[in-house]
Formats: structure tokens, sequence, C-alpha cells
């Protein structure tokens, strides 16, 4: 009896300490990891979250001249590693975590860019944003753009790796002619 007693002279002296959720809302701690929110202005659509993505909540479709960005919340960890693997600071952790709904679509978050083609084989192979960012970078390096740098960044990476092998085999061939 004098062990309820006890607690019940504590509680007494602490008072009340929880609050009246979710009617009443307790401060946010500094810090706190969220739901992840994306900027679609500033996506540049490479890919690099939706790879690290440790359960699938990021995913990514193409689809002939679109690549979309999907995300799920319902599958969201909140773990942030989104966010640190986006080269753009396109896609941050903010303090919203009440995410319960009573649709699948309610947590569900699309964005759409467009896709560009290889200007040596024809095929899609990236976003026109990230081909705009990287010339946009490779300007505030140099002045001007080189003709080798607008020929390489406009080809995908299978007839870039292609050229090179063919620019390698003719200096291969010329050094030997030298010899
Ligand atoms: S916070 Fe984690 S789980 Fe959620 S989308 Fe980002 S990487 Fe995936
Ligand atoms: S890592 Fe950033 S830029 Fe790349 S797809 Fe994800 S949100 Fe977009």
């Amino acid at each position: 009896m004098s062990g309820i007693l006890n607690l019940l002279k504590i509680a007494l002296e602490k008072g009340c300490v929880t609050f009246n959720y979710p009617k009443e809302k307790n401060l946010t701690p500094e810090g706190l990891r969220g739901k992840p929110e994306i900027d679609f202005n500033t996506c540049i659509g490479c890919g690099a979250c939706v790879e690290k993505c440790p359960s699938n909540a990021l995913s990514l479709e193409e689809h002939e001249d679109i690549w979309k960005l999907n995300l799920f919340y319902g599958r969201c960890l909140m773990c942030g590693v989104c966010e640190e693997e986006c080269p753009v600071d396109a896609i941050k952790l903010i303090e919203e975590y009440e995410l319960a709904s009573k649709t699948k679509k309610d947590l569900e978050v699309e964005l759409q860019l467009i896709r560009v083609k290889c200007k040596k084989c024809g095929e899609y192979f990236t976003t026109k944003r990230l081909i705009e960012n990287m010339m946009k970078e490779y300007l505030e390096l140099q002045d001007s753009y080189s003709d080798d740098f607008t020929n390489r960044i406009l080809n995908c990476p299978t007839c870039r790796k292609k050229e090179w092998g063919e620019e390698l085999a003719e200096a291969y061939r010329e050094a030997r002619n030298e010899n």
C-alpha cells in the first residue's frame, strides 16, 4: 500500500506530464527527421536518391521522353539517405511526420522531367535538366564550351565509350606508325 501512496505522492508533485494529443501538439524537437520533400524545380533527375533508398520508397520510371520520380511515403523510413545523396540539395527531410491517411494516393508524390536523346544513336538516355545543369556548372569553371565538351555531353554513355575506344585505337595506330 505504501508503494501506491508513494507513487501517488510523486504523481501529485510532478503534476500532469502528458498532453492531449492530437488536439495539443508537443514542440517538435530540433533536428527531427520527418518526411522527405522534393523540390520539383531543383531536381535534375540523376537517380542517385533512388539507387540508395533502402526501402524502395523512391523509384523511377522511364517512358520514352518522360522520366518519372516516384516517392511513396508508405514505405519511407525517414532515414535521410536521399537527402545526403542528392547532388543538388533537391530533397530534404522536413519536420512533418504525421502522415496517416485513408488513401494510398495521398502518400504518393510524382515528379516528371523531360528526357533527351543521344545525338549520335538517337536513344533516350538522360534528362534535359541534368544536361542543362552540367552545362551551367561547366561555364562556372570555363569561359566557354569546347567542341569536345558539347559533343560528349550530348552523347549517351555507350556512344561516348565507343568514341573513346575509337580515339584510343587511332592514337595507338598513329604511335605505331611513327615508330
Ligand atoms: S528518407 Fe530514406 S526511406 Fe525515405 S525516401 Fe529517403 S532514402 Fe528512402
Ligand atoms: S538525387 Fe536529387 S537530383 Fe537526383 S533524382 Fe534524387 S532528388 Fe532528383
